[in-house]
């Protein structure tokens, strides 16, 4: 997933608004954090492995001046979790600095290493993002936009883009529109005597963080559009590839925050709606409705209108319980799912429930609440689940790579049931989630449900995730790659 947001607010400095808008984009990745602003001459970058209100605080921002700047939030489906992979990216390139924040995942990685210049050419980074960086910063093109359209069509997969180069932000997005991206608009404002907002343009990976920021959504960047923003002009668009949208119904279904809108649909209201008809499809018997806090909670709502019962919340969530980079220690392992999640024995107890939840991964999560709501004195579990089951890996932007860790790509719906020990499990249809989306199927990616891939995946997949990186998670080189193909 990751999270990019870009500013320029010609006059003052971008590096507040940026932080300010990447932190609204925390949700989507929480493994590092990052930001690089220009001052119009030369750029500069900070980075590190955390959170955003961690590496971008109240002391650093001051320092990081000038009126363009990208921030990044990872989560990684490219290489390592280390800092060398944190974002943006930079490259000093012949022609041109920049720096690159991603949200999305590259299919033909090996292919665009081959093409790098000089055999023992050594990125200092294991991810796709470091590869495209060096692509473009050295790329022979005059500028950074005569680069990007030599270089954008020999790449393959999903990419949304904050691209800075000393004098623009550029946002882009890949032909098939994989992944969102939101250009926005920042006004001058009037209670503002000292003149910091002094206006400007924004990209965000979703709406709401534009809306946070003081902005006006102005519209999507379109699939095979970037869009050029520089400091005393107008936005610029230019097409580089025809566009064939096939947003990630996951966004929709999960990642994205409520309060943001993709393809003019709220993503509150539609989990809500998806609940209405998960309600119609799987109807259960049961005393009252209960979601998996917190993402399950729209189409909870949604189940329990559509059923006629009674909504409640079963379970408390530790608010800071987020993914984070640092590993658990071996006690707050052992205590699993409970660390994040506790049932309300007050509310469960003696009910025969229906829980409803987005989606079921691996099902390791799922069977531990399962058995926390039975141990806490539910009689009854019923899960649904409003999307269909996760048959197939995804190779544009989520971490669900490696076929077997998906519980239906090996489980049947009744074998799945069994394994998470409850009375009963439905999934919502992909016509479910098309009602409720009221959008046709060919406006979305539903690869990692029904295996249709837009862009087909070239190679092995086993390695994918570490296909830049050697058995010690070092770097390799375009000249190892005849033999990492022989693996
Ligand atoms: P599990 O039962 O282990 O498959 O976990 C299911 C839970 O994981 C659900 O509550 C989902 O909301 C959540 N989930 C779905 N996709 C992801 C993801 N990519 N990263 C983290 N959690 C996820």
């Amino acid at each position: 997933m990751c999270g990019i947001f870009g500013a320029v607010t010609p006059g003052s400095d971008a590096a507040g608004i940026a932080a300010l808008g990447v932190f609204s984009l925390q949700h989507r990745g929480q493994e590092s954090a990052g930001i690089a602003v220009s001052d119009g001459e030369q750029l500069m970058l900070y980075k590190e492995l955390g959170l955003i209100a961690q590496v971008l605080d109240e002391r650093r921002l001051p320092s990081l001046r000038g009126p363009m700047a990208i921030a990044h939030c990872r989560y990684s489906t490219t290489g390592s979790t280390v800092w060398e992979n944190a974002q943006p990216t930079f490259r000093l390139g012949r022609n041109r600095s920049i720096a690159i924040g991603h949200n999305g995942n590259l299919v033909n990685t090996r292919e665009l290493l081959s093409r790098l210049e000089g055999g023992k050419t050594r990125l200092p980074a294991t991810t796709d993002t470091e590869l495209l960086t060096a692509l473009l910063a050295d790329d022979p093109a005059d500028d950074i936009v005569g680069a990007l359209k030599h270089v954008l069509p020999t790449v393959q997969g999903a990419y949304s883009l904050a691209i800075l180069d000393e004098k623009r932000v550029i946002g882009v997005r890949d032909p098939f529109g994989f992944r969102p991206l939101v250009l926005g608009r920042l006004e001058t404002t009037e209670d503002d005597p000292e003149g910091k907002h002094s206006g400007g343009w924004v990209i965000s990976s979703e709406s709401a963080a534009i809306e946070v920021a003081g902005g006006t959504v102005v519209r999507d960047v379109e699939p095979g559009e970037m869009v050029i923003l520089e400091e005393g002009h107008e936005p610029v668009s230019i097409r580089f590839a025809p566009g064939h949208e096939q947003l990630c119904v996951f966004e929709l279904i999960y990642f994205g925050r409520p309060d943001s809108y993709m393809l003019g649909r709220n993503l509150y209201e539609s989990r809500r709606r998806m609940g209405v008809a998960l309600a119609a499809e799987s109807p259960a018997d049961a005393d009252l409705v209960m979601p998996v806090p917190d993402t399950g909670a729209p189409a909870a709502a949604g189940f329990a209108e559509g059923s006629r019962l009674p909504y409640r919340e079963g379970m408390v969530r530790n608010r800071y319980s987020g993914r984070t980079f640092i590993q658990p220690s071996q006690h707050m392992r052992q205590r699993g799912v409970t660390v994040k999640l506790s049932p309300l024995r007050e509310v469960v107890a003696g009910k025969r429930l229906i829980v409803v939840d987005d989606s079921i991964v691996r099902g390791t999560t799922t069977r531990q609440i399962v058995a926390l709501l039975r141990k806490a004195g539910a009689t009854e579990v019923h899960l649904r689940i409003s999307s269909p089951p996760i048959h197939h890996p995804c190779f544009y932007g989520i971490d669900t790579q490696i076929e077997t860790e998906l519980i239906a790509s090996t489980h049947s719906v009744e074998e799945i049931r069994e394994f998470v020990g409850a009375d009963s499990l439905s999934f919502l249809s992909i016509e479910g989630v098309l009602s409720a989306l009221d959008l046709p199927y060919d406006r979305f990616c539903f690869a990692c449900f029904d295996g249709r891939y837009p862009v087909p995946v070239p190679y092995d997949t086993a390695r994918h995730k570490f296909v830049l990186e050697d058995a010690d998670g070092e770097p390799v080189s375009r000249g190892e790659l005849g033999e990492l193909r022989h693996e």
